[in-house]
């Protein structure tokens, strides 16, 4: 798109002394004004998202994700990136303790999204194009992403692998900051 609408501009190249054209400084000034933008944007939208999570759930599951190995895969990689997964943790993590939350974060290993949140059967395999889970054993049909979450609502302790904020009911969460 941006290289189709900039075709017809004059770029700048010291090698040959060209300056560039004022449309092209223009066109390149929006551009710059508009990913401005959208970045001001998606900050805006992660720090709303996980201040609305924390005030309205006192209690927050979130899997550990293979970050790393996610961006091995290129594919994932750029989408990833975009998500800001990491800053999604991060905010939910300082805000748990603001809010007083307690996050589970879930073993990444866990199948939650293979699992059959009705009967426990495991699918051998499950793409990331199959947006509705299909059971193979109790046929029930469901949206793949409530499925998961509700897997990990119902993940045993077991699977927990990092408790975050307000973990225990003593105040150890908020003695520990004023301590600080
Ligand atoms: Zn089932």
């Amino acid at each position: 798109m941006i290289q189709y609408h900039n075709r017809n501009k004059q770029l700048e190249n010291r090698k040959q002394g060209v300056k560039a054209s004022n449309n092209a400084k223009k066109y390149y000034d929006k551009i710059r004004k508009q990913h401005h933008q959208i970045a001001c944007q998606r900050k805006d939208f992660l720090q709303q998202t996980t201040t609305y999570l924390c005030k309205t759930y006192a209690h927050i599951k979130i899997e550990s994700l293979n970050v790393k190995g996610m961006m091995a895969n290129h594919k994932l990689a750029a989408s990833i990136a975009d998500l800001g997964m990491y800053e999604f943790k991060r905010q939910l993590t300082y805000k748990a303790e603001w809010y007083t939350n307690r996050i589970d974060v879930i073993d990444q290993w866990y199948p939650s999204s293979k699992k059959c949140s009705n009967c426990g059967h495991k699918k051998e395999k499950l793409s990331l194009s199959d947006r509705l889970y299909v059971c193979d054993e109790c046929g029930f049909e469901i949206d793949r992403d409530l499925n998961a979450s509700i897997n990990l609502e119902q993940a045993p302790e077991s699977v927990i692998v990092e408790k975050i904020g307000w973990v225990t009911s003593e105040l150890t969460s908020v003695d520990s900051i004023k301590s600080s």
